[in-house]
């Protein structure tokens, strides 16, 4: 507020040459008036007689005929307060010091240049000052209240999952404590959803999204269930605070998985996800926290082996899986820390009886764990967590730095999974031009065992990767379901046929057929084949008399370090 709009008497002022009866005649005729301003002859207020002194002078018994022949100047204080009209109030009240001097007799208001245009009564900034503060209160008021909201907001927003605005894991973590506080038998449930990420490589993000978010709908809306949280991907959990009856438990357990596991109508259309739920019971199961949401997260992830469903935790059958969550929680660290380290497998030439090239394997040597788990064990968990492009980067950075000059050339296995960004390409790029390796000396091998998610996005890298001068395997070729057509889809020139198919062809004859037809296939449409799993001079004969490009296996040599500083092709076949 200025003063402009507060309450302004706009008075006549006085000239410091005007006499008593002006004075007296003044406060006579602006009755409500607690100050008289005395003005020069540019309008600036130069000095004030306020009513109350006036009236002092007026009761004393000599005053009236002591001053009555005196100038308006004479009377007059010096010391007055004077305000601008286009000031802030509460700046102006908030400088001055004697508050009770204004109260009593008021203030001068000026304009810009200084000039008198009115006084103010004490009353007036009275009222002034309590519209201030009557302002300032609402103003404080609201501020409390809107601090208060947006602190219950951030608390909000702290507990809540961003995409699905269930609680997030740290909440439900903290829900879970304070439930054992309360010491009621209460179950904890972990939900996995099973084949979420194909639907998400298929339909895009978007629709993966829009799935989660019904999930946790249907989770949120369930009277039976408290806690529902979503702790991450595509993994979610909830509480059943009746948990005393154990087959009433396992009922409502069921229908959360019937719901879930219930047609999803997306805007893509109608999609289905399944879901593996493992739960443990607090008391009868576990006693503490941690071990009540480790024991739901075995149990889901014995179910989710199984193929899905709903189990409860075992101590029996869940403490075996032990291992696989130490192996978790080391991985990350081991990753990070560049602790993983290449393997080099030859591959032989078979008509020209020399090695050509090398696969990379990964190894993971002084793990601290019982005992170094073996790439069968970790590339799944790899996989899982999401560590699979670290895992691959440090690796490939190793082996890529170690190439030697000769002509030999180097395959390294990808996870489809890492096949869904152009970043992929962009990278693998730099990493060869930083080592000035020729980009036709790299292979990548990609399994197809996996499912190929999204088949168009792993096209549009795959070829950027092919025109880079890259080649591409298909891996385990026999093992998956959608060989031939990824053959037409995906820009591979070289196919490797499972080692089961050299090893098996004793007890199964389709065995030794396929592998006969697939060599003749890959000669038939000009892709190079290699067959692994060679373990003896006889494999070698057969595969070589079937007419096959490329061998690997024990026969030839096996995983081998690099030595300290050394290049690849190493000289000492170990590990
Ligand atoms: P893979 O790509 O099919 O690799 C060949 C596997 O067969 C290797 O097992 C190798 O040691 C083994 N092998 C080679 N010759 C013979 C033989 O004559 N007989 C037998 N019985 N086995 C033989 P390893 O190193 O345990 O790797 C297992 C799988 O793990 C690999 O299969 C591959 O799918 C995956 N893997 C390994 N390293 C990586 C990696 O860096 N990235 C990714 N994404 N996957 C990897
Ligand atoms: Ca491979
Ligand atoms: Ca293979």
């Amino acid at each position: 507020m200025r003063f402009e709009s507060a309450a302004i008497m706009h008075t006549p002022a006085l000239r410091s040459a005007d006499r008593f009866g002006d004075v007296a005649d003044y406060f006579r005729q602006h009755t409500d008036a607690t100050l008289c301003a005395i003005v020069d002859a540019q309008m600036r207020p130069i000095g004030c007689v306020s009513a109350s002194d006036f009236q002092n002078l007026l009761a004393s018994p000599f005053g009236f005929s002591l001053h009555q022949n005196k100038t308006a100047y004479a009377l007059m204080q010096p010391g007055f307060i004077v305000v601008n009209m286009h000031q802030e109030v509460s700046e102006a009240l908030g400088q001055l010091s004697n508050k009770d001097t204004i109260l009593r007799d008021g203030l001068v208001v000026v304009d810009d240049a200084g000039r008198y245009i009115g006084t103010m009564s004490g009353l007036s900034v009275f009222r002034t000052m309590n519209a201030l503060h009557a302002d300032m209160l609402a103003s404080l008021t609201r501020e409390i209240a809107e601090r208060k909201e947006a602190e219950s907001k951030i608390k909000r927003l702290a507990d809540s999952d961003p995409l699905t605005d269930i609680l997030n894991r740290r909440a439900f973590v903290r829900e879970v404590n304070q439930h054992i506080l309360d010491r009621g038998p209460f179950a904890c449930a972990f939900i996995d959803l099973d084949r979420f990420k194909q639907l998400n490589d298929r339909y895009g993000h978007a629709t993966g999204d829009e799935v989660l978010r019904i999930v946790a709908r249907r989770l949120a809306s369930r009277p039976d269930i408290s806690d529902a949280a979503r702790l991450g991907g595509d993994e979610f959990a909830f509480v059943i605070r009746k948990a005393a009856d154990a087959a009433a438990l396992a009922d409502c357990i069921e229908a959360v998985h019937a719901e879930l596991t219930d047609a999803i109508d997306t805007s893509v259309g109608r999609v289905f996800v399944g879901a593996s739920i493992g739960y443990a019971v607090h008391l009868a199961d576990t006693n503490e926290s941690s071990a009540m949401l480790h024991a739901a997260d075995k149990a889901m992830l014995r179910v989710k082996s199984q193929g899905g469903g709903v189990s409860r935790f075992d101590p029996a059958l869940d403490a075996a899986g032990e291992d696989g969550h130490a192996v978790e929680l080391a991985l990350s660290a081991a990753i990070a820390m560049g602790r993983l380290q290449p393997a080099f497998q030859p591959i032989w030439d078979v008509r020209a009886s020399g090695i050509v090239g090398y696969e990379m394997l990964a190894r993971w040597p002084d793990s601290g764990l019982s005992s170094d788990p073996a790439p069968g064990q970790f590339i799944p968990i790899a996989e899982r967590l999401g560590l699979i492009d670290p895992l691959f980067w440090t690796l490939a950075d190793k082996a890529v730095s170690s190439l030697g000059d000769d002509e030999h050339f180097l395959a390294m296995n990808i996870s489809p999974s890492q096949l869904t960004s152009e970043h992929f390409a962009t990278r693998l790029e730099k990493l060869l031009s930083l080592h000035g390796v020729d980009p036709a000396r790299i292979e990548l091998e990609v399994t197809e065992h996996v499912f190929f998610g999204n088949l168009e996005r792993s096209q549009v890298v795959l070829n950027h990767v092919r025109d880079m001068g890259v080649s591409l395997a298909l891996d385990d070729f026999g093992t998956g379901y959608s060989s031939l057509s990824l053959i037409d889809q995906l820009p591979f020139s070289k196919i490797k046929i499972d080692q089961s198919f050299v090893r098996g062809r004793g007890q199964s004859f389709v065995r030794g057929k396929v592998l006969q037809a697939t060599i003749a296939l890959c000669r038939e449409v000009g892709i190079t084949s290699c067959t692994e799993g060679i373990e003896t001079a006889d494999d070698l004969a057969l595969v070589a008399g079937l007419g096959c490009d490329q061998a690997q296996g024990y026969h030839i040599g096996r995983p081998g370090w690099l030595r300290q500083g050394g290049h690849i092709p190493y000289s000492a076949l170990s590990a």
